[in-house]
């Protein structure tokens, strides 16, 4: 069984506390992995390091030559690609295709896309007018924050991780990672990769363990971090703000959602159901920006719904480098009773159920692991609770609406505002429910087509803040204006 330490200052440590706790695959429950739990004292000593790395080397280092040091990152991840496809897949039961194709190109592609950010992103000057005539000419600067808290969740752990951390080193500040207690290899395996290429030792601190009581609130809590960058669930994010009051920290969250796909009759039929299939299933349903509401206009909403199930009930079930499987396990035994309890309080509140529901029928070599069938429900109110609540399973609810103005009502009766897929041919129809539909990210005619450098965020409950190109830069610098008499 692994062994997964702390990474503090450039070095593995099992800590002090003497504690640690199991990873168990989420393909058949077995333990994998044997994970060091930090404490205060782990925090302490990491964040510690990371003041130490700002004041000394890194903190002096030219732009140019943190640039490249972020490039060497990125490739020496490729450079170990397949070790992190590995640690990736032991941790989160996905196809190897899915590591392969996005989660670690992604993941190496944040260091090198916001090095080229910061490398080209100018700032702001005015020049002003002044009562003695000569005039003053103000210009800004960016510093960065300093020590950063990243907290990040487990289902796409390494693309989620190094999404704040690239940027976060590439603006000069050091940070001080807690990975998900369900996924904490990537993380680990990402320090030996720093070793590698020379980042300095106290730039990139891993601490692992639970949330509250545990090192995440010890992190958010510490007075020696300057600010939060969290990926996870909404009442996450509300624990972590109050412990961010204090020292008036800022935070940015990129947190739930309770994603809408809404299908125009006038949609590419068959370019829509492949859409709203991956939106809905992909990852086995755990994507924040995944659709759980799907809404289709009436006169294809029968014939909608039947390709969909057909769609549905041909997912391959398997181990990551099974031939042709295209679908995990959930990433533990605990949310697959919490999906699963979901899938029952459907039927409670009167869903048809039109596919799924339960535990699939497996191979002998599977049956322990964390499986739950793609469900499709139909039938139920908007308050049903499913149609409400986040599940983060594979599953969704099909309603039939009756033109835009219902449609956008729908859509905009929840509490969350992460995402929407949108499916038409009209193209002014489109332009105009991408300003109707209150989401931090609209994609018409597609799902999850990323372009590292725009905006990425969340409305309502589901973020504050935006990170993504030049707006990482507004949470991850201090913008300093210089003003100068002439
Ligand atoms: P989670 O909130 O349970 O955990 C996320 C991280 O926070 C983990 O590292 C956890 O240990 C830590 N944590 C928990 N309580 C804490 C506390 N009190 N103080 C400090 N740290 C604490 O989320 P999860 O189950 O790991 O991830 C799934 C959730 O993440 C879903 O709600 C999903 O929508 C959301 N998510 C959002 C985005 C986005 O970009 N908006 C992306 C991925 C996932």
């Amino acid at each position: 069984m692994r062994q997964i330490d702390h990474f503090i200052a450039g070095q593995f440590t099992a800590g002090t506390t003497g504690k640690s706790f199991e990873k168990r695959s989420p393909l058949d429950n077995t333990a994998i992995a044997r994970i060091a739990e930090g404490g205060r004292a782990e925090v302490d000593a990491a964040v510690a390091a990371a003041r130490a790395a700002l004041d000394g080397e890194w903190g002096r280092m030219p732009t140019a030559a943190r640039v490249d040091l972020l490039y060497a990152v990125a490739d020496g991840i490729t450079r170990r690609f397949d070790d992190f496809v590995e640690a990736e897949m032991a941790d989160t039961g996905q196809p190897a295709h899915v590591m392969e194709h996005v989660f670690i190109p992604r993941g190496a592609a944040n260091f090198k896309v916001f090095a080229d950010v910061v490398k080209n992103v100018p700032t702001e000057a005015f020049r002003m007018d002044t009562t003695d005539g000569k005039g003053a000419l103000n210009y800004a600067i960016r510093a960065p924050k300093g020590v950063i808290g990243v907290i990040s969740p487990w289902n796409a752990p390494f693309l989620l991780m190094t999404w704040k951390v690239g940027p976060a080193l590439a603006c000069g500040n050091t940070v001080v990672v807690k990975p998900s207690e369900e996924t904490p290899n990537t993380a680990a395996l990402l320090g030996e990769v720093m070793n590698a290429v020379g980042i300095p030792e106290g730039v990139y601190n891993v601490v692992n363990g639970f949330g509250p009581e545990s090192a995440g609130e010890y992190i958010t809590r510490h007075p020696g971090i300057d600010a939060i960058t969290f990926t996870g669930e909404t009442r996450t994010g509300t624990a972590i703000m109050k412990a961010a009051a204090e020292g008036t920290r800022d935070v940015s969250f990129e947190m739930g959602g309770k994603n809408a796909g809404i299908v125009f009759a006038d949609c590419d039929f068959d370019a829509a159901v492949e859409g709203i299939f991956r939106s809905a299933f992909l990852n086995t349903g755990q994507v924040c920006l995944g659709t759980e509401r799907v809404y289709v206009e009436r006169p294809i909403f029968d014939r909608f719904v039947a390709a969909l199930k057909a769609k549905a009930e041909a997912v391959r079930f398997g181990r990551p480098r099974d031939s042709g499987a295209d679908y995990g396990p959930l990433i533990s035994r605990e949310h697959q009773q919490k999906v699963l309890s979901y899938y029952r309080r459907a039927v409670e509140e009167g869903a048809t159920v039109v596919t799924g529901g339960g535990i699939p029928e497996l191979a002998d070599d599977l049956v322990e692991g964390n499986w739950v069938q793609p469900t499709i429900w139909t039938g139920l109110s908007e308050t049903a609770t499913v149609v409400r609540e986040e599940i983060f399973g594979p599953c969704c609810h099909i309603r039939p609406f009756d033109g835009e103005d219902e449609v956008v009502a729908l859509a905009n009766d929840t509490d969350y505002g992460l995402a929407t897929t949108i499916w038409t041919t009209n193209l002014t129809r489109a332009h105009r429910m991408a300003e109707r539909v209150d989401v931090g990210i609209t994609w018409i005619n597609s799902w999850f087509l990323r372009d590292l450098r725009t905006a990425f965020g969340g409305s309502k409950q589901s973020g504050i803040g935006r990170e993504g190109g030049v707006h990482s830069l507004e949470f991850y610098t201090e913008l300093r204006n210089v003003c100068v008499k002439l």
